[in-house]
């Protein structure tokens, strides 16, 4: 007779089901996100694109490797370009996710991680001798609602 009946029932809370809207805040507007990698996407989006074209005195820049490759193959297969650069490391100015992840601690403010990667952006465009490519969209892209405007 000991079925079912008479049995503790579990203490408040303890079976409950887990949280399954974790909140992962943007440190700077304070908009949640379930997960980190959609938090972290939505920082990455102010700060100024981290991958280029390695043709020279081609202009285009991006988020991503692959999107750089099909790039590659759209503009530059028929010119004697050769090969798209096959590592990311070889057409990427800084680490954004560094970035990403100091401002997110703390140990970094928006504005420094913005002002230190357009920095990035403006000397390798000196080395390259893209300053003209690049001069008035150094960000290469739409800056987001985060950009503290001069
Ligand atoms: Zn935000
Ligand atoms: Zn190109």
């Amino acid at each position: 007779m000991q079925v079912g009946h008479g049995l503790p029932s579990p203490a408040p809370g303890l079976n409950a089901a887990p949280v399954d809207t974790p909140q992962y805040p943007c440190p700077i507007c304070k908009r949640t996100f379930k997960r980190t990698q959609e938090r972290n996407r939505h920082l990455r989006a102010f700060l100024p694109h981290r991958i280029y074209c390695t043709f020279p005195q081609c202009p285009y820049r991006g988020d991503r490797h692959e999107n750089l490759v099909t790039h590659w193959k759209e503009k530059h297969s028929h010119t004697n370009g050769g090969q798209a650069p096959q590592q990311q490391q070889e057409c990427q100015i800084y680490d954004c996710n560094q970035l990403v992840t100091q401002v997110i601690s703390g140990d970094m403010t928006m504005e420094n991680a913005i002002a230190d990667a357009l920095s990035k952006v403006e000397t390798r465009a000196q080395m390259l001798g893209k300053e003209d490519q690049w001069a008035g969209n150094w960000w290469g892209r739409h800056p987001g609602p985060h950009v503290y405007r001069q």
